[in-house]
């Protein structure tokens, strides 16, 4: 169905949110009282990119669907992180491994010698969200920016159920490109611009979420935007929300005869509804390639004409893959709820946003649809399903990681055994260093971004593929499927998650998100003795490590043949489903450090025993993993 722009918030947890497949009928079963606030944005910005200024005007409904008074609300202003001297610049000059893209190296590369980016911004070339007036329901309202937030203390509280209505007047500045948005980045884009207008914080049943803008990772409230966009007029704009007036635009998104407005200026009108977020990009050198896919959305794309020949032709290979992976991810996760998606070269890194992304266009073209597939699945992770990133950044950049590696693997038609095992590899050796920090550490306090991105993407990712070993793989397909059913457009938590792969099941599952993602604790088993006795072998395996896992074995015999045994593990209070021919034994109870069985065979018959064969589960030490008998 197409969404129908003012609907209330209680309608949209009514009805069915994609097309032709039912969803977010009820509140999730594991929570009756569920609640979500809701945000109406109508803004009216005027760009000039001569100064890279921006003025704005911004109409802000919101709904206070919590059962709480609200005295305050907090609004992001996500541009002052760009500022000398900002958390974001104090956190670059800190971290003993800051982003490459962020700072100048003056030293070499074995002695570096970081320079903050940020520090080194003039005037002119900082960002900045200034707020001129703000009123509540027509009055003036007490407001104080701090760092990247804006406190507002209210006229009138609002009470649980009620609507209160925000207009703001502001004046903003582009900065430099550092980190995601900014003007004229190294490949040239003009204007990328995300994170860029005031965005109400969330507020949720943990309360508010006003978090500063140090590094990464985003948290917003639903709602409808109307987004007026007035600009030079020989500017291709491409973002989030759907053009209401394309043939008084033109660009390529006309749908009949041109009749361009007048003057030297065109305003861009565009409606987004139940989206979290509002980014666009625009240059004066986009190509705009408009491809339709059948029975979804139009995805459009959108890449500088002056970038070289093979770059180009590259923007063109990219394209029948984007419709491959649209088609995987709705196969495997659930339907995309929108109309439209576009792909468009933002010029620094890769960044998922509401019904589009923002990335490189010059690199290679294995890199381009690589980040293409990561961003794309954010699109159910981080936009559809939207957890708290900050605090749980791993369900976010994990599972899609994980979403990415498999359609990746799936649409070259590699079809390896184990798409994730250099995953293992970097959790692994994160693992045995000293600097791994748990899945639970807020995204901005991990003491190196490389225990950040090893935590999140890889740890996060792995996650899943070896939750595909505990409860099986079809468990696991039926659990994200239904997983996106019941949650979407609900900020669901690990919890959340955990429990939908419970029910999917039926095993006892907690143990696995405790362990696995709220402490350091590390997987090691090991084949510790075989010992022949008659006509059988005995043999005893050892648990080392602290975190609790079943166990797949695989006994090779020296005539060649093989059978597959599985231990599982005594607190899941059941097994995964397994093929006829594994031999299921008796369960492991996890405070035991050893277990005992028997084969029926003479030790001389036996060649190798191994622990998890095809490698996944996450052993930080594989070596003890196999047993080479005779
Ligand atoms: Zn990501």
């Amino acid at each position: 169905m197409k969404i129908i722009f003012s609907l209330s918030l209680s309608f949209f947890l009514l009805m069915p949110l994609t097309k032709g497949h039912s969803q977010n009928e009820t509140p999730p079963s594991s929570n009756p009282h569920y609640w979500q606030q809701h945000v109406d944005y109508t803004m009216e910005i005027d760009m000039d990119v001569e100064t890279y200024k921006y003025t704005g005007t911004q109409k802000l409904v919101y709904t206070n669907n919590s059962p709480d008074v609200l005295n305050r609300v907090y609004y992001h202003l996500y541009p002052n992180a760009f500022q000398p001297d900002s958390e974001m610049d104090a956190r670059l000059k800190s971290i003993p491994d800051p982003d490459g893209r962020m700072v100048n190296n003056l030293g070499t590369r074995a002695e570096p010698n970081y320079e903050s980016r940020i520090s080194k911004l003039g005037p002119d070339e900082i960002g900045y969200i200034k707020v001129n007036s703000l009123t509540q329901d027509g009055k003036n309202v007490n407001h104080e920016t701090e760092g990247t937030i804006l406190i507002v203390t209210l006229n009138k509280p609002i009470q649980p159920g009620e609507k209160t209505t925000f207009d703001m007047v502001f004046d903003a500045q582009v900065p430099v490109q550092i980190r995601r948005s900014g003007r004229n980045n190294k490949e040239g884009v003009a204007l990328s611009m995300a994170q860029w207008y005031p965005k109400l914080a969330e507020y949720d049943d943990e309360g508010w979420h006003a978090h500063p803008y140090i590094a990464r990772e985003f948290y917003g409230v639903w709602g409808d935007f109307d987004v007026k966009i007035t600009i030079d007029k020989n500017y291709t704009i491409g973002g989030t929300g759907y053009l209401q007036n394309p043939n008084e635009i033109g660009h390529g998104y006309e749908t009949g005869t041109v009749k361009k407005q007048k003057g030297k200026t065109l305003t861009w009108h565009f409606k987004a509804p139940n989206v979290h977020d509002f980014t666009w990009a625009a240059d004066p050198e986009y190509i705009h390639d408009k491809v339709q896919i059948e029975n979804g959305p139009m995805l459009h794309f959108l890449y500088k004409k002056t970038m070289p020949a093979e770059k180009l032709e590259n923007w063109k290979i990219l394209q029948p893959v984007t419709e491959q992976l649209m088609d995987y991810f709705n196969t495997h996760i659930g339907d995309y709820p929108y109309d439209q998606y576009s792909v468009i070269q933002g010029g620094d890194g890769g960044m998922e946003y509401g019904m589009c992304t923002l990335i490189v266009g010059e690199g290679t073209i294995s890199g381009l649809i690589s980040v293409t597939a990561h961003e794309l699945a954010h699109s159910w992770f981080q936009f559809v399903l939207a957890s708290n990133e900050n605090k749980h950044s791993w369900v976010d950049e994990g599972f899609t990681s994980y979403i990415q590696d498999r359609a990746l693997d799936a649409i070259s038609e590699t079809n390896s055994d184990n798409p994730f095992a250099g995953s293992y590899r970097s959790y692994i050796a994160m693992a045995n260093s000293d600097r791994e920090q748990p899945l639970t550490t807020h995204a901005d306090r991990f003491a190196y971004n490389r225990a950040f991105s090893v935590a999140s993407y890889v740890k996060g990712a792995l996650f899943l593929s070896q939750l595909g070993y505990i409860m099986g793989e079809d468990n696991l397909n039926k659990t994200l499927k239904q997983y996106y059913k019941e949650w979407a457009f609900k900020h669901p938590k690990p919890m959340d998650f955990i429990r939908v792969a419970e029910k999917v099941s039926g095993l006892e599952l907690d143990w696995y998100l405790t362990d696995w993602a709220q402490t350091t604790n590390t997987i090691d088993y090991a084949i510790k003795n075989v010992e022949s006795e008659d006509h059988k072998t005995t043999v005893t395996l050892e648990r080392i490590g602290l975190m609790p896992m079943p166990l797949d074995l695989e006994i090779t015999y020296t005539d060649g043949s093989k059978s597959a045994y599985h231990i599982p593990l005594r607190m899941t209070r059941g097994a995964k489903p397994t093929p006829d021919s594994t031999t299921v034994l008796s369960n492991w109870a996890w405070a035991y450090p050893t277990y005992t069985f028997d084969i029926d065979k003479k030790k001389s018959a036996i060649a190798t025993i191994t622990i998890d064969p095809r490698g996944y589960m996450a052993d930080v030490n594989r070596e003890n993993n196999e047993f080479k008998v005779n």
